[in-house]
């Protein structure tokens, strides 16, 4: 999508810090961490939010998960880490491309703001 600043930085025409990639997913460091590790993960197809997720895309959804496993093994997150998506005005989504935060490397209070 032309105007989307995840869909930019995909295809590389905004800088970002790669973390992981594959066919289906790309993952960057967060440019204002709210940990130590903050890796934002993204389709590589334009999602608007977790409110557009369906039959025909849901395997992105998959795939993000199947990288925040691969990322946790490659950052070695053994005490673990907190997978959050924020979605709509409400749920504090500031960027209109599907995207997971993981946040690890400190410990994380429950519940959030
Ligand atoms: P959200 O508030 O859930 O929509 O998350 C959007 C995230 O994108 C925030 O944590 C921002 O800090 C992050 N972000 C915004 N612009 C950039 C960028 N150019 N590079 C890396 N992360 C970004
Ligand atoms: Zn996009």
């Amino acid at each position: 999508m032309e105007d989307c600043l995840f869909c930019k930085i995909i295809a590389g025409k905004i800088p970002s810090t790669k973390v992981y990639e594959d066919d289906y997913v790309y993952a960057f460091n967060d440019i204002d961490p709210q940990a130590p590790l903050h890796v934002v993960i993204v389709p590589k197809i334009h999602i608007k939010s977790a409110a557009e997720i369906t039959a025909e895309n849901s395997v992105y959804v998959a795939k993000i998960f199947e990288a925040v496993a691969k990322i946790a093994a490659q950052e070695g997150l053994e005490k673990g880490f907190r997978v959050v998506n924020n979605c709509g005005e409400d749920g504090g989504q500031t960027v209109g491309h599907l995207h997971y935060h993981l946040l690890a490397k400190r410990f994380l209070a429950w519940p959030p703001g």
